[in-house]
């Protein structure tokens, strides 16, 4: 039989993953205790990515099997807030009552991925898994939320760009996503040209009443980049294109350069402006 060291690009099959503890706790609180005290623990939400990353090798000291924490699951509006569980597949987020607290989110949910990982795939594990080619990360960032971590050592609320840093406490769970309900808060969120871009455009007003937005753009290999938007002009084209104008030019990716994420980037803005604009009525 092949070692697993050895196997190339061949995928390891189960029969070669080493034996490991899990774990199963039955609350939040038996969960974070388990993080800190596990050997090398690894929590599993809905396992779509997980189990493929351990075919490619990545080692599990203790699974913290988090399934039964339904404390986890589920979207509320509490507090002029979006509180989105971690355990919230995308379908049941896409299905639930109150994601349409921000118009747009939750058509956005329902497209990341097939269906059958819709149902399985969690926010938290979105999130967590770290690839560019998910799109979570764009989504909470277009949005202004935060992702909430608890561990031993005390609880912290990070930015997606801060997941992409690993800045959260060591050994800590994400509970939740927060997401601050601002003045008539809407999403359009356009995967037309998905692969090679994506793009996210948040719109509100603030407290003044003036209108503010927020677009992200990201790619198959490049994290989100949220560019602040003035929306004082009514010409969505003229707005898409200054906005524009703030990509940095190391901006690019092997399948698409600078220039060309810029010209199509700022084309489907101009489209999501006029969408949002027409969807207020
Ligand atoms: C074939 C395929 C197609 C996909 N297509 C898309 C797509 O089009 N768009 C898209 O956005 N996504 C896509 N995904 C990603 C998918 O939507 C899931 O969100 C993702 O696979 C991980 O979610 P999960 O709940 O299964 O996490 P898991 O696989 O259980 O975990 C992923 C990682 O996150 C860690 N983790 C999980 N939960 C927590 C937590 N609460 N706290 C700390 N760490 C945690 C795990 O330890 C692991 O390292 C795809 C995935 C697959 C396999």
């Amino acid at each position: 039989m092949y070692e697993v060291a050895q196997a190339g690009l061949i995928a390891a099959s189960y029969r070669d993953i080493p034996p490991f503890p899990v774990i199963a706790p039955a609350s939040v609180e038996e969960a974070v205790a388990a993080m800190a005290d596990a050997e090398a623990p690894v929590p599993y939400a809905g396992g779509t990515d997980l189990c493929g990353a351990v075919r490619e090798g990545k080692k599990i000291g203790t699974l913290i099997w988090l399934k039964r924490l339904d404390e986890l699951r589920g979207v509320r509006v509490a507090d002029g807030t979006l509180s989105i569980g971690a355990l919230t597949t995308h379908a049941g987020g896409a299905g639930a009552d109150a994601a349409g607290a921000i118009p747009g989110l939750a058509e956005a949910l329902s497209k990341l991925g097939k269906m059958r990982i819709r149902l399985s795939g969690t926010a938290g594990g979105n999130l967590m898994a770290r690839h560019t080619r998910y799109e979570m990360s764009i989504l909470l960032t277009a949005l202004g939320g935060t992702a909430h971590f608890a561990s031993a050592e005390g609880e912290a609320d990070l930015t997606a760009a801060d997941i992409w840093e690993r800045a959260e406490p060591p050994r800590s769970l994400l509970t939740r996503l927060s997401i601050p309900l601002a003045g008539d808060l809407r999403l359009d969120y356009d995967r037309s040209l998905r692969p090679l871009m994506t793009q996210a455009l948040a719109r509100w007003t603030d407290i003044s009443g003036r209108p503010q937005g927020r677009a992200v753009i990201a790619t198959e290999y490049l994290r989100p980049f949220a560019l602040d938007l003035e929306l004082a002009g009514t010409d969505a084209k003229g707005i898409a294109a200054a906005a524009y104008e703030a990509l940095p030019a190391d901006f690019a990716d092997p399948a698409s350069g600078n220039d060309w994420l810029r010209r199509a980037g700022a084309a489907i803005l101009a489209r999501q402006l006029a969408r949002l604009e027409a969807a207020r009525g």
